[in-house]
């Protein structure tokens, strides 16, 4: 049969497993990991604390483990707060854990009435579960995953439910309200789904760090690191999406490819990060010019990519030239506006571009193969110039190839 002392051992348990669950997200650089961490470590302390009222001191039984509770729903709001990059109020939620514990004393030491204690205290900590739970609407909106978050709230809101419940029923008591409870099946009651809540609450923050960090791998490998351009695989993934989209509404899409011309002068002769530096303007150059829909990657070195949906041939020619007009940095270009910072701006750079628009049944790597042979062509042409790729082989006769 369950009883309070066996709840609290399952409680202190539960806590140890989700230490070491957090303790396998502690080099993640998931934010607030710390902060459950030492929630769930204070929970552990304080659970055979009260199991062992009837063998220890009040001070430890009451006081302590009192205390230490404080500082696990403390710890969990914080922990969530600094999770969600909103802030921790230390000096606040300070003040809020010393006037908890100044009651617990009040009322333990002072009136000595335990209803009175349990209801006040739950109270507090049932307003610490709502606040998480606000924390955690707020930031909803930008949730790299929602159903951590709704899991989360929903915890937050159901257990800050229970203890406002547990707070009014002991307070009922007080007040004479209630004179027929069982106080030790309540307890059991309330204990039983208590037992759950700090558990729950940080099965809520894991989800949630994992969620982050699965966000933080997918844009890393989304992203070139240097440029902050879309990666070849995002690049790819794209591509293959609006591949997808024109052949089912016919719309013309067509694709440019550039590389910087002599690119390896640039590095031999400023030096690699000088040519890093160009690689950055270029992106940027590339971005202004770019309609919103269209999408620009780095396809690997100092080759790059822009998809232009909804746009066929000659367009796609113009804008290339356009494109190539905007990259042609001459060094020390006096017509060209630079900020203070630019440190590209010294240097001089021009690119090639190949142009190719898809054709029916083409596949993106058919295309890419298109613009890459007219980029060549290009090169071969004497460089800093648009070369329109050949018109595609008849799918068939490819096949048949
Ligand atoms: P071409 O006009 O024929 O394209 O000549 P190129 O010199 O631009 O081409 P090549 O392929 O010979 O050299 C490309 C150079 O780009 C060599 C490589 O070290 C450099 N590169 C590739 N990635 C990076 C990078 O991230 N940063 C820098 N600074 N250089 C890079
Ligand atoms: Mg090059
Ligand atoms: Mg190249």
């Amino acid at each position: 049969m369950l009883s309070t002392t066996s709840l609290f051992l399952l409680m202190m348990a539960m806590s140890a497993v989700m230490l070491l669950v957090l303790s396998s997200q502690a080099h993640s650089g998931a934010r607030g990991i710390r902060e459950w961490s030492v929630a769930n470590a204070m929970a552990m302390a304080a659970m055979p604390l009260f199991a062992a009222r009837d063998h220890i001191s009040a001070l430890l039984s009451i006081e302590l483990a009192n205390a230490l509770m404080i500082g696990t729903s403390v710890m969990m709001y914080a922990g969530f707060r600094r999770h969600l990059g909103c802030g921790v109020q230390w000096r606040a939620l300070g003040g809020f854990a010393a006037a908890t514990m100044a009651t617990v004393v009040a009322l333990h030491v002072g009136i000595d009435s335990t209803p009175l204690r349990v209801a006040v205290v739950s109270l507090l900590h049932g307003g610490l579960c709502m606040a998480m739970c606000r924390s955690v609407w707020t930031a909803l909106p930008a949730a790299p995953r929602r159903y951590p978050y709704l899991f989360t709230m929903g915890a937050a809101f159901g257990i800050g439910i229970g203890l406002f419940v547990r707070g009014a029923a002991y307070g009922a008591r007080v007040a004479g309200w209630l004179p027929s409870v069982d106080v030790p099946t309540l307890d059991l009651v309330f204990f039983a789904c208590g037992t759950l809540s700090i558990p729950t609450l940080t099965l809520g923050a894991v989800m949630m760090a994992n969620a982050e960090i699965i966000a933080r791998a997918n844009h890393a490998a989304d992203h070139d690191h240097l440029t902050g351009a879309p990666s070849r695989r995002a690049f790819f993934a794209a591509a293959e999406r609006e591949r997808a989209h024109a052949a089912r509404t016919q719309a013309p899409m067509s694709l440019l490819l550039f590389d910087v011309d002599h690119f390896k002068r640039i590095n031999d002769t400023h030096g690699h990060a000088a040519g890093d530096r160009v690689l950055v303007e270029i992106v940027a150059r590339t971005g202004a010019l770019l309609r919103s829909r269209d999408l620009g990657g780095r396809l690997g070195g100092e080759e790059f990519a822009v998809l232009l949906p909804a746009t066929a041939a000659d367009t796609a020619l113009h804008t290339a030239e356009r494109l190539r007009a905007a990259l042609q940095c001459v060094a020390h270009d006096p017509s060209v506006e630079r900020g203070a910072d630019d440190a590209a701006a010294a240097i001089g750079y021009t690119v090639s571009i190949g142009v190719a628009t898809l054709a029916p049944g083409e596949t993106v790597a058919d295309l890419l193969s298109r613009a890459d042979t007219a980029l060549y062509a290009a090169k071969a042409a004497g460089r800093n110039r648009v070369m329109a790729a050949a018109a595609a082989r008849h799918d068939g006769a490819r096949r048949r190839a």
